[in-house]
């Protein structure tokens, strides 16, 4: 029996198939995503507000309001505006 690859493999994709779940909100002002670790692979979750809601000529505008332990905000942005994401645990960006 070997379970190590199984495992690893599974318990990702489960975790995106969640998180295209959370993805898509029915208007909140509030959006909890799930964040994985592009280098780690720790999860976290970002508490996102909503902001220029109905209005789509500003694109998405939303802020950042809490991140679960394990992650940081910088104070630099993306190329979509949201803030620089970064996992203390290796200190890899997360993608965009
Ligand atoms: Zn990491």
């Amino acid at each position: 029996m070997c379970l190590t690859g199984w495992r690893s493999g599974n318990s990702f994709g489960a975790l995106m198939y969640l998180a295209q779940g959370i993805l898509m909100p029915d208007y909140r002002e509030q959006l909890d995503v799930l964040i994985v670790c592009p280098g780690c692979s720790l999860v976290g979750v970002a508490t996102w507000e909503e902001s220029g809601r109905g209005d789509r000529s500003r694109g998405s505008e939303r802020n950042l309001l809490h991140l679960s332990a394990g992650f940081h905000a910088e104070s630099e942005h993306t190329l979509s505006g949201d803030p620089v994401i970064v996992c203390e645990n290796c200190n890899t960006i997360q993608k965009d």
